[in-house]
């Protein structure tokens, strides 16, 4: 048995031939002509020539050895429902989808945007995309009308396929309302809305000639048999929007044999997976962690995947360990911010329901901090392994496979490079390596290896521009991640080197919630940061300028002005953007060239030393800071 050490030396020295055998965990309609090409770098295209369909991976071809085993396992504790598809039922459904897709008039390279909430229709449309060639863009359900209008605005979907409402903690969410509201906000307005009415929302509103009923186009091709459109294995299979440090976010794209391959290998060597057995990813189909482990991934796989839709405390907080009870789950992939809320339970109900069948839990999206790891692992009695990614990476980039060999682990790591992923870490100035126990950027030598992203959508030169030129002259790409390497190899990730800020494992960018609430017409400026929180790692806190001081003077004028804020900012990107605190101040720290001084704030805010303030060009802006974050506590 290979080590990690040569298993992942093989791949970065001989990349041919380490990619070469992983692609035969995938089928191929066309064979490719060379593994990789190299030719325009950062631009990778793997598997060249080769034809391929991530449907067809997903779901066709287990109808040979496994129709009658299960797929999808859909549980919602929202509706009180439980409905499992076979791979044979799913294949069914996918074709129904697919053919009202195409009856619609779409087809391949056309953009499909999904705004659904965690419902099987919903991967019956990721999947009916990608059979056809289609691009889907899922919007995750929580953004708000204005960020889902900026992502139709730039991926142009024919069709929008959505669901009346979605259910949270038994409240309704009327996604159907805010899509109409979005399409009213953007320039570009779909052809179609496809509607899955759940009979939720019982004042749902249709718009006579663009807003159809899924129920309805389906009952038409019951036995639809859709053939899968063969894609050039670079060709693009989805775009996924991410925030960076600029306002606008960029639409990261996938390719579709390189994607496949990735999820296919991953699934082996990090997840330890087998064929007919079950995954719990409890993500949802919005985030990227969605797309690769709720939905392609284990299909890909021949493994069951579960898609829950509740909140893991509801109705009681054994209910995801009852899941894995009830369907005998293996391998189960969630959030250090998810584990945190489950540890302020009574830890009886990690077990209240039976034994764990879990051989391992992986956790990812955002820093794993040592106490909830030992907590988590020593509770369950099973291996829990921290693994590092991004949407851009669409996998691990960072991380134990013990598929490959049974490494041990070390609380607060993610271990080590992944296959595939040369990394580096790199002084931010020099762009030289560091040594052992040093903090640096987090980099990798390109080619990035099959399944990252291939470019931003449209806009080759912001993904050059964007992700390799941190470094002067070499073409490196960055993660935007400070981390630090033990001297046994061991990585630890100590945070974003730029203006973002990871939410209970969801990424914004701090000027995308300035913006947000600069919204508000009586705000004139904003400081938005990250500040450490006990559950969800972090949450944003504004520091703001108001126009008219009068409407602020008293606490009374404050509590109201900062609700008016919330409004605001949940109207245009949702509640995931949402400031903990809105604080009212009179000047911002700046430096003399007029930057904000975000570093600065942030550690005041958290309580720290605020640093080196020579750049300063008026104490008063830090004064202020200080005296607001001191009334407050
Ligand atoms: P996203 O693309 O939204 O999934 O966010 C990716 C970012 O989340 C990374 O760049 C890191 O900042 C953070 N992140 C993801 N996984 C981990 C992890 N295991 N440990 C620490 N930070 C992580």
């Amino acid at each position: 048995m290979a080590t990690c050490k040569d298993f992942h030396r093989r791949s970065i020295e001989q990349p041919d031939a380490f990619w070469g055998e992983q692609a035969k965990l995938i089928d191929w309609h066309q064979p490719f002509g060379k593994v990789l090409d190299y030719s325009r770098p950062p631009f990778a295209r793997w598997f060249v020539g080769g034809e391929t369909n991530l449907c067809y991976n997903a779901v066709d071809r287990h109808l040979k050895d496994r129709a009658d085993q299960n797929a999808l396992i859909f549980v919602s504790t929202e509706t009180a429902q439980d409905r499992t598809y076979t791979f044979r039922e799913l294949h069914a459904e996918v074709n129904r989808c697919a053919a009202v897709l195409r009856e619609l008039g779409l087809g391949k390279g056309d953009r499909i945007l999904i705004y659904m909430p965690m419902i099987p229709e919903a991967v019956f449309a990721m999947l009916a995309c990608v059979r056809l060639g289609a691009i889907h863009s899922v919007v995750f359900g929580g953004f708000a009308a204005h960020s889902l209008a900026s992502r139709i605005d730039d991926a142009k979907p024919k069709l929008m396929f959505t669901a009346d409402a979605g259910m949270r903690g038994g409240k309704a969410l009327l996604y159907k309302g805010i899509v109409d509201e979005a399409i009213g906000l953007s320039q570009h307005p779909p052809q179609h809305v496809v509607i899955v009415d759940r009979g939720i929302d019982t004042d749902l509103r249709r718009v006579d000639g663009r807003d159809l009923d899924y129920a309805q186009l389906r009952e038409k091709h019951m036995s639809a048999q859709v053939p899968v459109q063969w894609l050039e294995a670079s060709e693009p299979s989805y775009i996924l929007y991410t925030s960076g440090t600029t306002g606008k976010p960029k639409g990261v794209q996938r390719d579709t044999g390189g994607y496949a391959v990735a999820l296919a290998a991953s699934m082996q060597h990090i997840y330890c997976g087998k064929p007919g057995e079950t995954m719990f990813t409890t993500s949802d189909i919005g985030w990227v962690v969605g797309h690769s482990y709720i939905v392609y991934g284990p299909l890909i796989h021949g493994m069951a995947s579960v898609m829950y839709e509740g909140l893991p405390v509801r109705p009681d907080p054994g209910i995801w360990w009852k899941i894995v009870a009830d369907h005998k789950v293996t391998v189960m992939f969630s959030s250090p911010t998810a584990i945190r809320v489950l540890k302020k339970q009574d830890p009886a109900y990690l077990t209240k329901y039976g034994p764990s069948t879990l051989r391992h839990l992986f956790l990812a999206g955002e820093p794993l901090d040592e106490p909830t790891a030992r907590w988590i692992s020593e509770a369950l009695g099973v291996q829990v392994i921290d693994h590092y990614w991004q949407t851009e990476t669409g996998w691990a980039l960072l991380s134990a496979m013990p598929g490959v060999e049974a490494t041990p682990l070390k609380y607060g790591s993610p271990s080590f490079p992944a296959y595939g992923y040369n990394v580096k870490l790199l002084d931010e100035g020099s762009g030289k390596e560091i040594g052992a126990n040093e903090k640096g950027v987090v980099a990798v030598v390109p080619p990035l290896p099959p399944g990252c992203m291939t470019t931003v959508w449209q806009q080759d030169e912001r993904f050059v521009n964007t992700y390799f030129t941190s470094f002067g002259d070499q073409l490196i790409y960055t993660t935007f991640d400070w981390g630090i390497r033990d001297e046994d190899g061991y990585y630890f990730i100590l945070g974003r080197t730029d203006d973002v800020i990871n939410i209970a494992g969801h990424r914004l960018g701090t000027r995308e919630i300035e913006e947000a609430v600069s919204d508000h017409p009586n705000i004139a400026e904003v400081a938005v940061v990250g500040i450490h929180d006990e559950i969800k790692g972090q949450v944003p806190m504004a520091f703001a300028i108001v126009k008219d001081a009068s409407r602020v003077a008293d606490a009374a004028g404050r509590r109201a002005m900062e609700k008016e804020v919330f409004d605001v900012v949940n109207k245009a990107l949702g509640a995931v953007g949402r400031p903990a605190r809105v604080h009212f101040v009179t000047q911002l720290p700046k430096t003399r060239s007029g930057k904000v001084l975000r570093r600065s704030i942030q550690a005041i805010a958290e309580g720290r030393d605020p640093g080196d303030l020579t750049t300063l060009d008026d104490a008063a802006g830090i004064e202020q800071i200080q005296a607001a974050v001191a009334a407050a506590s």
